[in-house]
């Protein structure tokens, strides 16, 4: 029989890791006939008892896996662990909290086996629970994003999506450091069915993305997924140096006509200040993606496993 692997990032989900079990069980059991399942429980460097709840799951349950990082890496890294630890014949990731339902599998197995997409993915239509400034910046961020990458970002997408074989492997084969995955997966390509589903709330715990870590990871698509900024900055210098040109010869006739040369200085230290600012800008941006170079090119591992269910 067919295998789906279920990938779980877990970072301090000590409360949530029993309930989502025990939702996903009552799946497991109402699909036992059609299908098996694996359970890969990625243990982000948590600080509380998370490891203990997960190494307890896997003494009594043999479908149980589970990776445990030496220190917190990311939700990237842990779902990049997942997928490589995962054998099944389809593999899917879920959060923990519940907010991404499991009763949606059932539909996307049937997506996936009957009609014969590559992968079926699912998006929240509302973002109840969040705050209005988090709405704001997200919609605007994938309105950006959208218009300046060529990899489509599909707004509201989780990572919630079931995948084949074939697909996991494509993603796993980009091996980069500074991981986008809404990006790779729509890089990879292959055919996708996207679902809906109204956006949940997290059953217990917190969330664990603050407003700079999410900043981060945002920026982290932008240069991920496009070089446009390096393109604007272009731009901006081009710009500013034809203004610069028309003011040159501004200030040459009016010199030659009316021979004045020194008022008009705070106007010079103002001028003096823009530029200064949009060449510090420009670099900035320019020093973004340089940064993201130097930690490619290391080659750091992208994470750790100190522990599994063999060792
Ligand atoms: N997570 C993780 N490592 C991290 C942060 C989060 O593995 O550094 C996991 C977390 O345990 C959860 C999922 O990623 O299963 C999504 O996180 P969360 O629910 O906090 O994000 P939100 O739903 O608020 O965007
Ligand atoms: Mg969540």
């Amino acid at each position: 029989m067919e295998k789906i692997s279920v990938v779980i990032p877990c970072y301090n989900e000590e409360e949530a890791i029993p309930l989502f079990y025990q939702e996903i069980s009552k799946i497991i059991e109402n699909l036992k006939k059609k299908i098996t399942f694996e359970l890969i429980f990625v243990n982000d460097g948590s600080k509380d008892k998370t490891l203990i709840k997960i190494r307890d799951l896997a003494r009594k349950d043999k479908k149980v896996r589970y990776i445990s990082f030496s220190r917190n890496f990311g939700k990237e890294a842990a779902m990049l662990a997942g997928l490589e630890y995962a054998t099944g014949d389809y593999v899917t990731t879920m959060d923990v909290d519940l907010q991404d339902p499991p009763y949606l599998l059932e539909e996307m197995l049937r997506l996936i086996k009957e009609e014969g997409y590559d992968c079926v993915a699912t998006k929240s239509t509302s973002r109840n629970g969040y705050s209005f400034f988090r709405k704001f910046c997200t919609k605007w961020y994938y309105r950006i994003i959208g218009t300046i990458s060529k990899t489509e970002m599909v707004a509201g997408a989780r990572d919630f999506r079931l995948m084949t074989r074939q697909m996991v492997d494509a993603i796993i084969s980009m091996k980069e450091y500074n991981r986008y995955s809404k990006g790779l997966f729509s890089f990879v390509g292959f055919d996708t069915k996207w679902i809906e589903f109204e956006n949940q709330e997290r059953i217990a715990g917190t969330t664990k993305w603050n407003f700079w870590k999410l900043f981060s990871y945002a920026l982290n698509g932008i240069t991920a997924f496009s070089t446009a900024p390096l393109v604007l900055s272009a731009i901006i210098g081009i710009l500013f140096c034809f203004i610069a040109f028309i003011m040159i010869m501004i200030i040459i006739l009016k010199t030659l006509i009316w021979g004045d040369a020194v008022s008009g200085w705070p106007s010079l230290a103002c001028i003096v200040f823009l530029v200064g600012g949009i060449q510090l800008f420009c670099t900035g941006i320019i020093g973004q993606y340089l940064a993201k170079t130097y930690l490619e090119v290391k080659h750091r591992p992208i994470y750790i496993i100190k522990e599994t269910e063999k060792m």
